[in-house]
């Protein structure tokens, strides 16, 4: 069969290797000149890691990320250094950190040159299964497909033809993300420190490098003159080794951008010939870092429920529609309850004045260990469904 996926993001490329793997001939239209990940890292937990087990990629994933992060102290700080919480180690045993860009590559490198288009940008997507875009030239095109998969990021053009779009929502505080020049000796600690209506994240990675992010509550749309002078303002007095990590990080290896999820949810991923996939279906605020994992599961999900008819010539419009069907009941409630909890995540991260913030504290130090652990393994025990 014959698929074509808008988005060569995490979620577009793990579709596109694990259906290609499955023997359906995938097509991917990229609108950027290249196909890249952009700066920063990623954290994938055991869902995610056996969604690309799913499609092929797990060991060479495992060989070019980073299991520190499972072994270190994590869990949330105050300002001046002390834990309120810690995570239970047994329940993130699995988790996994990876520059984005070798996680790219590593989902390219199965595919055929001739599969993934760059300087493609999709303009429409009919039910029918039609696509039509500009190439690098601004030439119109149009191609038919038995499937087309709609990756194509929050701001999704697919979604916002489903009459239900519920647009996009600002969560009232913008992330700055970036990764050290050289390694930093973490002693054996990570984790994020929150303080009031700011927090400041940091995570290992492969060979004592460090990927940190810092959040700040902001109106929509705020930008920085200068990120180092404003991460010096709001971080620089927190605890060690932080203020050693921004200076440690070069100004053009530090993102900013704000931080949205979707406004309400969607009822159905699908509609006629298209599945929405990863953040144009559910993009969430990145509390729980799961809204690559998701994508990943939606990737190996849609790969299992196709994989009957991936392989034929051209796939009956009733097959489709079946796995179509079975990917919203498998993947709506799911994603859409992480989102959801990811959200409050970030209200209790981000809540208002210094009283809120102290009794937030409170309430993390008596969150009982067995009530987190639930928590986490309730989203990271996740398992492919199978073909
Ligand atoms: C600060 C921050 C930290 C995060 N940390 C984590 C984490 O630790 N773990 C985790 O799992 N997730 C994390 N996430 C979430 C994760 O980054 C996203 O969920 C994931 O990247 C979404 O992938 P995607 O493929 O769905 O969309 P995208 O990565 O947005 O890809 C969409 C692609 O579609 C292309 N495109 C768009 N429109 C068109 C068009 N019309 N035609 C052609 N191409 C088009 C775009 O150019 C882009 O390449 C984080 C997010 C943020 C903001």
């Amino acid at each position: 069969m014959r698929v074509g996926i808008i988005g060569a993001g995490i979620g577009g490329l793990c579709a596109a290797v694990g259906l290609h793997r499955a023997g359906a001939e995938v097509t991917v239209f990229e609108q950027a000149p290249s196909v890249r990940a952009g700066g920063s890292g990623i954290s994938v937990f055991g869902n995610g890691l056996r969604a690309l087990d799913a499609i092929g990629v797990g060991d060479v994933f495992r060989e070019i990320s980073s299991s520190e992060a499972a072994r270190f102290t994590g869990g949330q700080r105050r300002p001046d250094g002390a834990w309120l919480k810690t995570f239970p180690a047994d329940a993130i045993t699995e988790l996994r950190v990876v520059d984005r860009e070798p996680l790219h590559e590593i989902l390219l490198s199965p595919l055929p040159g001739s599969a993934v288009r760059t300087e493609a940008k999709v303009t429409a997507v009919s039910p029918a299964g039609s696509v039509s875009w500009s190439d690098g030239s601004g030439a119109q095109q149009s191609e038919d497909f038995d499937l087309v998969i709609a990756a194509d990021g929050i701001g999704s053009r697919v979604r916002r033809s489903f009459q239900s779009d519920p647009g996009i929502a600002y969560s009232g505080y913008s992330a700055w993300r970036g990764i050290t020049r050289h390694p930093i000796d973490l002693d054996g600690e990570a984790g994020e420190t929150w303080g009031t209506r700011k927090r400041f994240g940091i995570v290992p990675l492969k060979g004592g490098y460090v990927y940190w992010f810092a959040v700040l509550s902001v109106a929509e749309g705020h930008r920085f003159a200068d990120n180092h002078a404003a991460l010096r303002e709001h971080f620089g007095g927190w605890h060690a080794p932080i203020a050693e990590l921004i200076e440690a990080t070069d100004a053009d290896r530090i993102g900013y951008q704000p931080i949205s999820d979707l406004g309400g949810r969607l009822p159905s991923y699908t509609r006629g010939r298209i599945a929405l996939l990863g953040d144009a279906a559910h993009a969430m605020t990145p509390n729980l870092g799961q809204g690559g994992g998701q994508a990943m599961e939606d990737a190996a999900t849609i790969t299992a429920l196709l994989a009957p008819i991936a392989g034929s010539q051209a796939a009956p419009e009733r097959a489709v529609a079946d796995a179509l069907t079975r990917y919203d009941k498998l993947r709506v409630k799911r994603t859409q309850s992480i989102a959801a909890r990811s959200r409050v995540g970030g209200q209790l991260a981000h809540a208002p004045g210094k009283g809120l913030t102290g009794a937030r504290d409170l309430l993390l130090k008596a969150t009982p260990t067995a009530a987190l652990r639930k928590q986490l393994t309730s989203i990271q025990g996740w398992r492919p469904p199978s073909s």
